[in-house]
């Protein structure tokens, strides 16, 4: 192959991986884009300009030495672009697919600041291991060494994966305890196949337990097994449970049959990706098909809702906001693919009230579901405009009184966000102490708790963040509970 020159960024325009129709997509669950072709690859590599101070490196939370990775798959030399890329990051294919790279490594780009339009990071990382993965170069690890001590890791998302990998690297024993039946966490059962499909996590999961990582799975610790018993079995224990906690709506008919929470109706959608038998699929209660859907929430938990609901057939779709479009949090690459796709957004809309189905003078009890709720029949929609800016500097949103109206669903899935579990409560543990938002007090460089030889990482430890700050914070956390368990310290100084 032709070996490509870097900085065409002047005369190459920024080309994404094509992206299927949204009429074509809409009817599956398939990745929306499709790859590059080797040649396009590397073209797209070759616009980087190799800047001194490359802010995408210093933007990206693994530090990925991108410029590096850029040239090399330019020149065709992939073997070692992927060499290059896999040194800092656990899962590179997963983050090229699913980074909010406008916020992160993309958004930072030097061209990009310069109006050439950045280079196509993330799609490029995920063409380099895809390709690594067709041609063999991602082995199982096998550590230069075994050691005896073990480490019992609870949560097998990316935070707690990542930890597995690296403390394998370095010969360690491993056992990762989930409750679900399959590992991958909010990449399994979280975030939709069309953004991640599965087999691209279950894949990784299997390389790992072909690491020598033993999982063991359908165990949900504070149930089936008590953090003390997990503890008394190893010599160092890490936390990477997540956040589950959906925050809830105070509201007339709150608990009405079809207002379901996002979590619930995206687990039971991926299960019915996988395969599984899901009874409240099956029995419609967390099935779009046929429904008026609404969604309330701006952030990227309601665009996955959004796009699922399209997927299973739903009659309509509405995503409520109290915010505008520039002020929501969800990326705006996903509500243009939401769009397309035939969401409708509402935007300055919050939800007042929750009714029953109601014909003239028909009492909405008439309407129940088996546990004699009424039935969800619409959503009393309330205006809002953007007041004054609050302490954090966003304009709050204000209610234009009289602008009522009802909206009529049959479906309403609640996104608007998760917090932390009562862990040591929970789990009945002394000592583990928690920030006040019930978030697990952990150190920031070491992810040391307040129990010594008790590590933490990812969404427990940050609240709802993303998959690559819990691979970095799994990653570290290995380095740090080596030095724990071998009194040599490995930690970089940031
Ligand atoms: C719908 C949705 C879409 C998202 N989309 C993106 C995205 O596009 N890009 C991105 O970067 N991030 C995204 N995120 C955020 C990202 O998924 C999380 O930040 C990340 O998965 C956190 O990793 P974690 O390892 O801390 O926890 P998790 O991935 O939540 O994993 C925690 C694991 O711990 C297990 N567990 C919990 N309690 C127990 C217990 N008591 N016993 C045993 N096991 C337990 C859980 O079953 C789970 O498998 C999304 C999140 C959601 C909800
Ligand atoms: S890990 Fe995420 S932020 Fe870092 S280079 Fe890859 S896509 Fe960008």
């Amino acid at each position: 192959m032709a070996t490509q020159k870097m900085l065409t960024f002047v005369s190459t325009p920024r080309e994404m991986p094509a992206k299927r129709s949204a009429a074509e997509r809409s009817e599956d669950f398939h990745e929306i884009y499709r790859e590059f072709a080797t040649q396009k690859a590397a073209e797209q590599a070759s616009r980087c300009s190799q800047c001194g101070v490359p802010y995408c490196q210093s933007h990206c939370p693994l530090h990925n030495n991108i410029p590096d990775w850029l040239r090399l798959t330019a020149e065709g030399r992939l073997e070692e672009a992927y060499r290059v890329s896999q040194a800092t990051n656990t899962f590179p294919e997963i983050c090229g697919r699913i980074c909010p790279q406008d916020r992160l490594c993309e958004g930072n780009c030097v061209i990009e600041q310069s109006g050439h339009g950045t280079v196509t990071i993330g799609a490029v990382e995920k063409y380099i291991t895809d390709t690594a993965w067709d041609k063999g170069w991602v082995l199982p690890t096998t550590p230069a060494q075994e050691r005896t001590e073990s480490i019992g890791i609870i949560g097998a998302g990316p935070g707690g994966l990542a930890a597995a990998d690296m403390l394998r690297k370095k010969g360690f024993q491993v056992t990762v305890y989930d409750r679900y039946d399959r590992a991958g966490g909010l990449m399994t059962y979280g975030i939709p196949g069309f953004k991640l499909e599965k087999d691209i996590v279950l894949r990784r999961n299997k390389l790992l337990e072909d690491s020598g990582v033993e999982f063991v799975l359908n165990c949900n610790v504070g149930e089936d097994v008590s953090f003390d018993a997990i503890r008394g079995k190893h010599d160092a224990v890490l936390i990477a449970t997540g956040v589950y906690k959906t925050r809830d709506l105070e509201m007339d008919n709150a608990d009405a049959g079809g207002v379901v929470r996002a979590i619930d109706y995206l687990t039971a959608s991926n299960k019915v990706d996988f395969g599984d038998e899901v009874p409240d699929y099956e029995d419609g209660e967390l099935n779009a098909n046929g429904k008026r859907v609404v969604v309330i929430g701006g952030g990227d938990t309601a665009m996955d809702c959004v796009r699922t609901a399209i997927r299973q057939g739903a009659q309509s779709v509405k995503c409520l906001y109290r915010r505008d479009r520039a002020n929501m949090p969800g990326s705006q690459r996903e509500v243009q693919n939401a769009e397309e796709e035939g969401v409708e957004f509402v935007w300055l809309s919050a939800p007042g009230a929750f009714a029953g189905h109601v014909t003239g003078d028909m009492a909405v009890a008439q309407e129940t579901d088996v546990a004699g709720l009424p039935q969800i029949a619409s959503v009393r929609i309330q205006k809002m405009r953007l007041g004054a800016p609050d302490v954090s500097g966003r304009q709050s949103p204000e209610l234009i009184e009289g602008a009522d109206y009802d909206e009529p669903a049959d479906l309403v899935i609640k996104a608007l966000g998760f917090e932390p579990e009562e862990l040591p409560r929970l789990w009945g543990v002394d000592g583990l102490e928690v920030t006040r938002w019930g978030t697990i007090k952990a150190n920031f460089q070491t992810h040391q708790t307040s129990i010594p030889g008790v590590f933490a990482v990812g969404d427990i430890v940050r609240g709802a963040s993303l998959v690559v700050w819990a691979i970095r914070d799994g990653r570290e956390a290995a380095d740090s509970i080596e030095s724990f368990l071998t009194g040599e310290t490995r930690i970089a100084a940031e």
